[in-house]
C-alpha cells in the first residue's frame, strides 16, 4: 500500500466533532480548532484506523464471507446450514447470489461490494437457506426472516436494482 496522504482540515466552526473521509487519494481528517499538535496526532491516527476498519467491513474478503456465514447459520439456523465456502464471483449479472446445497457452496456477486454490511448478510443468510430448503416456499421464507433486517435488505435491494435500471434477482 502507498503512503496515505493525509490532509488535516482544521475548523473554528467545528467545535466537538472529528471526522475523516476519502477524497480520491487523499484521505481529509476534520478536526476542531483547538486541539494541540500532541492531541491532533492522537485523533489523526484513530481516525484513519477506524476509517480502515470501516472500509474492511465493507470489502470483505472471501474468508470473512465464509466467517460470517458460519455466523449467520449458528445464530439464526441453529447451525444448520454448514457452508463450506463463500466467495465473491464476477460473472453473476442477475442474481445477487447462488449455492450448490450438494458441495455447500455458496457465491455472492461483486455487485454487492461496497453495500452494508447487513445487506450483504442477508445475501448470505438467503443462500444458508438455500443450503436447507432448495425451492422459494413457505418454509423457505420463514427460515429466511429469522435474519432480523431481512425485510429491510429487501427494500434496499429492490432499490438498488431500480436505480441501476438492471433487475437481480435475489436467487
Ligand atoms: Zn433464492
Amino acid at each position: 500500500m502507498p503512503p496515505e496522504t493525509v490532509e488535516v482540515r482544521r475548523s473554528s466552526r467545528r467545535r466537538r466533532t472529528v471526522s475523516a473521509y476519502r477524497d480520491g487519494e487523499k484521505t481529509i481528517v476534520l478536526l476542531p480548532a483547538g486541539l494541540s499538535s500532541t492531541d491532533e496526532e492522537q485523533w489523526v491516527r484513530r481516525m484513519l484506523d477506524r476509517l480502515a476498519a470501516k472500509e474492511q467491513r465493507r470489502r470483505p474478503s472471501d474468508d470473512d464471507l465464509l466467517d460470517r456465514a458460519i455466523e449467520l447459520s449458528a445464530r439464526h439456523l441453529g447451525g444448520k446450514a454448514k457452508p463450506s465456502s463463500v466467495r465473491w464471483v464476477e460473472n453473476q449479472q442477475h442474481r445477487w447470489g447462488s449455492c450448490t446445497p450438494e458441495h455447500g457452496t455458496i457465491r455472492i456477486s461483486t455487485r454487492l461490494r461496497g453495500m452494508p454490511s447487513w445487506v450483504v448478510d442477508y445475501v448470505i443468510m438467503h443462500e444458508l437457506v438455500h443450503l436447507l430448503v432448495p425451492s422459494h416456499g413457505p418454509r423457505f421464507w420463514a427460515l429466511v426472516e429469522k435474519y432480523p433486517k431481512a425485510e429491510r435488505a429487501r427494500g434496499f435491494l429492490e432499490g438498488f436494482s431500480t436505480a441501476a435500471n438492471g433487475a437481480a434477482e435475489e436467487c
